[in-house]
């Protein structure tokens, strides 16, 4: 059980720290969600964390569901990839030539995703999706770029409008330092809504060199493309000659050995033309992809035209974590992720209803969110939807957890992140905080 009573929970470390921490950093935090500023209250430092759970610098410890946002699919400080990173350490930090792992790691991503011929790699996901843009617009030479709203790509400059995740939560529709000319670019479409998709193309069709989409999209909460929705877009980017970028970022090697397209794939009319990959392939370190059809990532320096590089790319160690992460993703990882995020969202759905608080569960593979809607349950198709969601609510909901030991995810636009690690003793310690925070979200 957690060792630290509700109750009693102290928080004054943390506390301390976020003092100092915003003294020198805007905001305390290294990126913005961190900061609980949908949530209100003091952010946990995390002094340490094993296999489900984490310890705050005070001490306490919590169910972890966050799974620092999704990399963290083994469970924390998983032994076979705290032996790797150990071993590719002792042999060096980064070498800025070719090696081994960066090889391995490559082929493990070809091999599980079938329409994956290539990839390159890089850091985050960021740099993946900026750079399969890049690639999209010089393979093209055109220079728009469709997006949906509420989709979020990391915070590159042309994908920033009507983005989700943090951008939702703090209700900004853009980004400051976002030039006009760089948005200008940008057609940003309501999610899962084929005609809006098609009067687009129909207008702009001869400018667009790519759309971008989250394979399902897991930052406006968990909203997965409506049947058929995905083979439209391939349809109409082919129509149009534009590529299609799916982005697996956080969908990738969670929802599957192979991601969302093990799930839905393959289409029909033919894989997207490029993906992106993060989070569960660094293992959580920095590395990240972008790859696909052979014929395009040639256009890439140094074959191509198109530049793009990274001096830490490939780092030995990041690949090493990756590797033994993926590695580690067996069949059996996979029946786990999805048995216990289903009892974990059965039994806060039952505990929601029990209280009366209208409420829609959504799911991607293992990936869910838990939906506070007004009114009767209804299915969240796009960002307009998951908006209306009740956030005091939601705030109500997370505080009661985190003070009964859970780690929630501290905004209402994200998906929940179980990993293999997750025992009996973690989910029922979740199960054991779930009545009293949905009791605290109908008050
Ligand atoms: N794409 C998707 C779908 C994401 O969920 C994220 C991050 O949450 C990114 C891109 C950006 O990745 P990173 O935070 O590693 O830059």
């Amino acid at each position: 059980t957690p060792d630290s009573s509700p109750d009693t929970q102290p928080v004054a470390a943390s506390a301390a720290l976020m003092e100092r921490a915003l003294a020198v950093t805007p905001g305390g935090v290294n990126s913005p969600v961190r900061a609980f500023r949908a949530v209100g209250g003091t952010p946990r430092f995390i002094a340490s964390a094993a296999g489900p759970w984490l310890r705050d610098v005070d001490g306490n410890r919590y169910v972890d569901l966050v799974g620092s946002w999704g990399p963290m699919i083994l469970g924390h400080t998983h032994p076979d990839v705290l032996a790797a990173v150990q071993g590719a350490a002792a042999h060096g930090f980064s070498f800025g030539t070719p090696s081994a792992n960066e090889v391995a790691l490559a082929e493990e991503i070809v091999a599980r995703v079938e329409p994956v011929e290539q990839v390159r790699l890089v850091s985050s996901g960021t740099e993946a999706t900026m750079s399969a843009v890049r690639l999209a617009r010089g393979f093209t030479g055109r220079s728009a770029v469709v997006k949906f709203a509420g989709c979020y790509h990391g915070h590159v400059d042309a994908l920033l409008a009507h983005a989700g995740s943090g951008i939702a939560t703090f209700g900004l529709p853009d980004s400051a330092g976002v030039p006009a000319s760089a948005a200008a670019e940008t057609i940003v479409l309501p999610y899962n809504d084929v005609e809006a998709l098609e009067a687009a193309f129909a207008e702009h069709g001869e400018r667009i060199a790519c759309l971008i989409t989250e394979a399902s999209p897991g930052n406006m909460g968990v909203v997965p493309p409506a049947p058929g929705f995905t083979d439209a877009l391939r349809r109409v980017t082919r129509e149009h000659g534009a590529l299609l970028i799916s982005d697996e970022v956080m969908t990738g090697f969670r929802c599957s050995a192979s991601g969302w397209y093990g799930l839905e794939g393959p289409y029909e009319g033919g894989a997207p033309d490029l993906f992106t990959f993060g989070k569960v392939m660094g293992g959580g370190f920095p590395a990240a992809a972008f790859g696909g059809r052979a014929d395009i990532l040639a256009h890439l320096a140094p074959l191509g035209p198109v530049y793009q590089a990274g001096t830490l790319s490939g780092n030995p160690v990041a690949t090493a974590a990756g590797l033994a992460t993926l590695r580690g993703c067996t069949p059996e990882v996979y029946e786990r992720l999805e048995r216990t995020a289903r009892t974990i969202a059965d039994a806060a759905s039952a505990a929601l209803t029990e209280h009366d608080v209208p409420h829609t569960v959504q799911w991607a593979g293992s990936m869910f969110s838990i939906f506070f809607q007004p009114g009767p349950p209804k299915p969240v198709r796009d960002y307009d939807d998951a908006r209306e969601q009740d956030l005091p609510a939601f705030a109500a909901f997370f505080h009661a957890m985190l003070a009964a030991g859970v780690h929630l995810p501290p905004s209402a636009f994200e998906s929940w992140f179980v990993s293999a690690a997750h025992d009996e003793e973690a989910i029922e310690a979740v199960l054991a905080a779930l009545p009293g925070a949905a009791r605290a979200a109908s008050d």
